[in-house]
């Protein structure tokens, strides 16, 4: 029996030595809980109360949500507006509506990936109007550009697409569908492919015949500019989706869904029973 064996004070220096250890060790648990949580308030501390109410008076998608997916949301826009910078250009100055706006527009593209903040784009530059491109050569509304990290958007236009919530046409939606979009694309990102790929091939299915019927002229429920590619297509049709929701589920149930899959929340259901 190696019982037997077991010299006695062998025992006792190794018992003595565990209680020396004790303490360091709990020590060493508290410190990790601490660091633990220190991280997690840190990241999704809750949101300045001055935020908040920009939401409740602005922001219809965060309205309609449950309290409980309030607060997650809440947190999600402070976390973007502390982990991006902002830019006035042109003379404009940057206003907590800004950020908050701009932030609750990315927070609900995203709203249906964990934790995700778009990482690949840390700048937001906003012009008051239209502002000349000098690679296209035109003036544009809005724009992302992955390898500058950035998201360009004209305040003006940002705001008549929140201006009216039921006319599918919204610029912040559409520049932060292309952003989370060129996210999911670019394998070098820090998050990609986050996507499910079968719920994409199936949506790309769907959205392929929809563009070959815009661009054969036939009634469509989306505006011709989404004709012009995929990227396209899904930037218009996520405006639709979130502003027309009713009348994008009737023209195209099929497409609907699939849209619901790719961006994993369904609108349809936020009002009752939250995302999905
Ligand atoms: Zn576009």
């Amino acid at each position: 029996m190696p019982l037997l064996f077991l010299n006695i004070d062998q025992l006792d220096d190794n018992v003595n030595s565990l209680v020396f250890l004790l303490p360091f060790v709990l020590a060493a648990m508290y410190a990790i809980f601490i660091a633990a949580r220190y991280h997690y308030w840190f990241r999704y501390r809750p949101i300045e109360p001055r935020y908040k109410l920009i939401l409740e008076k602005h922001f219809d998608y965060y309205r309609n949500l449950t309290p409980k997916l309030k607060g997650a949301f809440e947190r999600r826009v402070s976390l973007f507006i502390r982990g991006k910078s902002f830019y006035g250009k042109e003379g404009l100055e940057i206003t907590d509506e800004m950020r908050v706006m701009v932030a609750a527009s990315a927070v609900q593209i995203t709203f249906g990936f964990q934790f995700f903040q778009l990482p690949r784009f840390s700048k937001i530059f906003i012009h008051p109007t239209k502002y000349f491109n000098p690679q296209t050569q035109k003036l544009h509304k809005g724009e992302v550009y992955p390898m500058g990290r950035w998201i360009r958007l004209s305040w003006d236009n940002f705001l008549y697409g929140f201006g009216d919530p039921k006319d599918g046409i919204n610029l912040g939606l559409h520049e932060m569908t292309h952003a989370m979009s060129l996210e999911n694309r670019i394998r070098t990102n820090e998050a990609h492919s986050y996507i499910n790929p079968q719920a994409h091939a199936t949506w790309e299915k769907l959205a392929l015949k929809e563009i070959e019927k815009i661009k054969r002229k036939e009634k469509s429920l989306f505006r011709a500019y989404a004709s012009a590619n995929l990227e396209e297509f899904l930037a218009v049709s996520v405006e639709v989706f979130f502003e027309q929701t009713q009348a994008f589920y009737a023209y195209h149930p099929a497409l609907y869904k699939a849209t619901a899959q790719l961006l994993k929340q369904d609108p349809l259901r936020n009002k009752k029973n939250g995302v999905k």
